[in-house]
């Protein structure tokens, strides 16, 4: 299965989805840069979760707030006291472990201590699932039963966290093959800090937002004296946020930058149960009809013990990714914790005046909170075939059509002959509509593979027929089945093709 991750990492830097962050400098841990293939395919993915949930409906605005606010925003919503991860440092190797990650393999290892004394070494692995972390620990126990002698028995799994200090002792890092090098957890804040203006001082600190969220509640009362909106109505925004994860890992999944896809929908509170229920069934069937089709995305209800204390009720949609089975977006009934927390906080106003029933109360909200980047990535993910066509064997990354960053490739079939040319008028005429691309270059089955690897939906190729009776060929990435179709009307054609049924695409 990570075989399948590493696939996917290097078609991604071959082609130009997406690259380690300043790489000719060694790169940074945790920030990636997005290439040509890369942001299309992320701004197709934003600019349908826009449209469908801000310009398509009657009761979403948008909102694009400063990633810089003030601090005291971050101490209304709880950020400044309690963002924090445990983290665990190795004092061997130097490396740092968010401590709910490291999962103890307890093998029992018939260790000796330096007096001689039979005594006990277990195997950490990192991961945010038992699974997952087994995969250091299962090859370690092999390796270091020479020193330490066989294994006594099959393992038995315990968090990290969940042991006492004596039991941590007897652990050995996941980067290290001695025992008691890892430190006892300590709590991390994750957001930023930097400083506003010229004096570095306590007074000038100002954080880099590590959620788009607490803009939308900052901005509520703003929003409601504009004067257009009524309840139930959401307020939309998409925008980076930052987190300085302890271990970011899983190539883009955990990022120290990346962006949110983030509504917060208010109502009244007898309500708030109803629209919670909506906005689960419509996020998850969201991804579906993006082309999350596989039993891969499932729909994960917290139990009460997760629930955050404001919380009734939250879910989430998750992605089983080759690393594991990890969250995508998460929906909670928030209550009006925030909206309070805020009005507290500020000492302003924030309720909402209901003029039907003459009413003054505190709107309750329902969070649909969503990464970009991890939809990104599960799209990928998802996209990513391996088939064989003709006898030979292909990648193809299978994107819905709305989000394929290239809709159709204009491909002359021999570089002569009047070919480029026809071909050339074509591809100016589509280009002004769609984003479509020209290739006149080897073997036109070389050039299929390119397109089919760049995720492009539709090949339109211009051949010697095309000369004579102005026809040309349309190839359906997918089925590889190839049709004519009169080049005069190409561009409707395309155009029908990428919104319709038509073809044996998704
Ligand atoms: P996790 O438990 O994975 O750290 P979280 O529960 O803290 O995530 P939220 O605070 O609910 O995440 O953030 C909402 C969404 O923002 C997530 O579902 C995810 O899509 C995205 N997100 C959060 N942290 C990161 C990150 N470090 N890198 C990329 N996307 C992220």
């Amino acid at each position: 299965m990570l075989d399948e991750m590493e696939k996917l990492v290097s078609l991604c830097k071959r082609r130009g989805f997406i690259f380690p962050s300043s790489e000719i400098y060694g790169g940074i841990n945790g920030f990636w840069d997005y290439g040509p293939l890369g942001v299309e395919l992320k701004r197709n993915l934003k600019e349908a979760w826009w449209r469908d949930h801000v310009q398509q409906r009657d009761d979403m605005v948008g909102l694009d707030c400063s990633i810089i606010m003030n601090p005291r925003v971050w101490e209304a919503s709880g950020h400044v006291g309690g963002f924090s991860d445990p983290m665990v440092d190795c004092r061997a190797t130097k490396e740092r472990y968010r401590a709910d990650q490291i999962f103890v393999f307890a093998y029992v290892l018939p260790a000796v201590n330096h007096k001689g004394e039979p005594t006990e070494a277990w195997l950490a692995g990192l991961g945010s699932t038992p699974e997952e972390a087994a995969v250091v620990p299962e090859k370690k126990a092999a390796k270091l039963a020479k020193r330490f002698g066989e294994p006594t028995g099959p393992p038995s799994v315990i968090p990290y966290l969940q042991l006492g200090p004596g039991d941590r002792e007897k652990v050995i890092g996941p980067a290290t093959d001695d025992r008691g090098t890892l430190t006892e957890p300590r709590s991390f804040n994750l957001m930023f800090k930097t400083f506003v203006g010229a004096l570095e001082t306590e007074s000038s600190v100002a954080y880099l937002r590590p959620e788009t969220a607490q803009g939308i509640f900052a901005n509520f009362k703003n929003v409601l004296d504009t004067g257009r909106v009524k309840l139930p109505f959401g307020i939309a925004q998409i925008g980076k946020s930052f987190r300085n994860e302890i271990n970011p890992r899983n190539f883009t999944f955990r990022s120290r930058e990346f962006e949110q896809m983030e509504i917060e929908y208010f109502c009244r509170p007898e309500e708030a149960r109803e629209w919670y229920a909506y906005w689960r069934t419509a996020r998850f069937q969201w991804y579906v009809d993006l082309g999350l089709r596989s039993d891969r995305l499932r729909l994960r209800d917290h139990g009460p013990e997760e629930l955050a204390f404001y919380s009734t009720a939250t879910a989430d949609i998750e992605y089983a990714f080759p690393f594991g089975t990890s969250e995508l977006e998460g929906i909670a009934h928030r209550g009006d914790y925030d909206l309070k927390q805020h009005q507290k906080f500020s000492g302003k106003d924030l309720s909402y005046f209901d003029e039907e029933r003459k009413e003054r109360f505190v709107p309750h909200v329902v969070e649909p909170s969503a990464g970009a980047d991890r939809a990104t990535l599960a799209f990928l993910c998802e996209a990513y075939t391996e088939d064989q066509v003709g006898g030979e064997a292909r990648t193809v990354l299978k994107f819905h059509r709305r989000i394929a960053p290239v809709k159709a490739a204009v491909l002359p079939l021999v570089k002569r002959d009047g070919m480029p040319e026809m071909a050339e008028a074509i591809y100016r005429e589509l280009k002004r509509r769609q984003n479509v691309f020209y290739d006149e270059k080897g073997a036109i089955g070389r050039r299929y593979r390119r397109q089919d690897e760049a995720g492009t939906p539709f090949s339109i190729t211009i051949d010697g027929q095309s000369l004579t009776d102005g026809t040309v060929t349309v190839r359906d990435r997918d089925s590889c089945r190839q049709w004519r179709v009169p080049a005069a009307g190409i561009s409707r054609a395309l155009d029908d093709l990428l919104e319709g049924e038509v073809g044996s695409g998704q």
